[in-house]
């Protein structure tokens, strides 16, 4: 083991969305400081998506697979925190094994979890193994969690009944409770109480890397650095954004929707994707048909099918049960032939966002998919479904000023309606506001550029660790 490469193990929780950036820090470690990686996966069996990503790897990027964990006991509605929890916390056997071969075999030298991941900490520390988190959304939601067990002794109602906006460290933007992240939302609720505990076990990572950088999120960051607040050390390390290459297929083979890409006018197509596990209600999915219809706009839309109950019901395996296209608008597949294409469930998005054709984006407001428009500098259309999502969605449209946001009915049914999303679509790709979104998105397109560039700030933040790492396995 004298020559061996300094070792780091990661284990992201279940989800793409989760999978894809922690492999994006995993790359920038092999490529940049001559680690060897080794990602344990907790959720097998692997996804098709899942297999043809971590199949794309650099070689020092390896893989284990943990056994499936049963969730026979917890009920149906339990919420995806509590789900993702319980398979970090159902697999710490199986993770100490993992751990033991890994330590024997290496210079092992840290554990990577992200969000719901601390379980794992006092697995990790029977190997002295340094215990880090990988926090893959933003700043903000990053100070709200440290904030969240002060928030609790302080406020007794619900937070979506306080007053005013719920002041989160450092962040400027008013984020009323009801906009907060879904598991906050119901005290009384296991997401919160899991959400809560891990927010506390957070004081137990040697650091924190955050995926954002100082650009988008000054006010936070500010705070999140300032010595003496009493947190772990963050490391914003952002924009980690999956690379062209390890996206789609992973076979090399030019992908239909980017054939077509190929075929319109530059900057004149919008992108539709609501993330790996979004979906909308089967009334709401036919008013997005209509209304993109209505816009006379190309679009590009990976459509899933309909659900009545959750927004995020494909969030575990990404694909539709059913064909999704079965569930859109009688005739419409027909009358948007030519102007329209749609994808059954999943997407290039990277290689998507970076064609020339593709000058807007309807998203979800996950993090990764807003961080892959900045790279590409393509603005937005908001459209939250879930998770910390609304408070992403706040963040874009008031602060950054890079995405409009359509209104919802005002019937109380939650719908945006046909006209609503033909005339937002319209603004975004023809008007001069449009313009101006797109322009100060290419702003932070050159901000994203500099930070991760030679020297940049989030270069130099992973540069920090990989030296305190290697030093504590004893590789100069
Ligand atoms: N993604 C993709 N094709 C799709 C849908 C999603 O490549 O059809 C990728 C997307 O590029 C992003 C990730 O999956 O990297 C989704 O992460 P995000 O944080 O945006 O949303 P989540 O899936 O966690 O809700």
């Amino acid at each position: 083991m004298a020559h061996a490469p300094p070792h780091i193990a990661v284990l992201p929780s279940p989800g793409m969305g989760h999978l894809i950036p922690i492999a994006e820090l995993s790359k920038r470690l092999v490529a940049q400081h001559g680690f060897a990686v080794t990602i344990i996966l907790p959720d097998g069996p692997l996804s098709k998506a899942q297999r043809a990503f971590l199949g794309s790897l650099p070689a020092r990027i390896d893989h284990v697979v943990l056994p499936p964990v049963n969730f026979d006991d917890v009920p149906a509605d339990a919420g995806i925190e509590v789900r993702i929890t319980l398979t970090v916390s159902r697999s710490l056997h199986h993770l100490r094994e993992a751990l033991r071969e890994l330590s024997a075999a290496s210079k092992l030298a840290a554990l990577v979890v992200d969000l719901f991941g601390t379980d794992a900490f006092d697995v990790a520390r029977e190997f002295d193994l340094s215990n880090f988190i990988f926090f893959p959304t933003t700043a903000t939601v990053l100070s709200l969690f440290l904030h969240l067990p002060e928030l609790h002794e302080t406020v007794s109602c619900e937070y979506r009944e306080l007053p005013d906006p719920v002041q989160i460290p450092g962040s400027g933007v008013p984020i009323f409770g009801k906009d907060l992240l879904d598991p906050v939302q119901d005290r009384k609720n296991d997401a919160y109480k899991t959400v809560l505990s891990q927010a506390r076990r957070y004081q137990l990572a040697e650091g924190i890397f955050v995926n954002s950088f100082e650009d988008l999120e000054p006010g936070p960051l500010k705070y999140l650095q300032e010595p003496g607040s009493g947190n772990p050390p963050v490391y914003p390390v952002g924009p980690l954004i999956q690379a062209d290459l390890c996206n789609g297929s992973g076979s090399g083979e030019k992908e239909e929707c980017i054939t077509w890409l190929d075929e319109q006018p530059v900057g004149s197509v919008l992108y539709i994707s609501f993330g790996s596990g979004g979906t909308l209600s089967s009334r709401q999915l036919a008013e997005l048909a209509s209304g993109l219809e209505m816009s006379e706009q190309r679009f590009l839309w990976v459509v899933r099918s309909p659900d009545d109950a959750v927004s995020n019901a494909t969030y575990f395996s990404v694909h539709s049960q059913n064909d999704p296209l079965a569930f859109l608008p009688e005739g419409f597949v027909e009358r948007t032939k030519g102007r329209g294409f749609l994808v059954p469930s999943w997407a290039p998005q990277a290689k998507v966002l970076a064609h020339r054709a593709t000058s807007g984006f309807l998203t979800h407001c996950g993090w990764n998919s807003t961080l892959e428009a900045v790279a590409e500098g393509v603005p937005l259309i908001v459209w939250p479904l879930f998770a910390e999502q609304r408070m992403n969605a706040v963040m874009l449209v008031e602060e950054l000023k890079v995405a409009l946001r359509p209104k919802e009915e005002e019937d109380g049914s939650k719908i945006v309606g046909r006209l609503e999303v033909a005339n937002v679509v319209k603004r975004l790709m023809e008007g001069e506001e449009g313009k101006k979104l797109r322009g100060r998105m290419r702003d932070l397109k050159e901000a994203a550029v500099k930070v991760l560039g030679d020297g940049g700030s989030s270069t130099t933040a992973l540069a920090v660790v990989a030296d305190k790492w290697k030093s504590k396995v004893g590789v100069a």
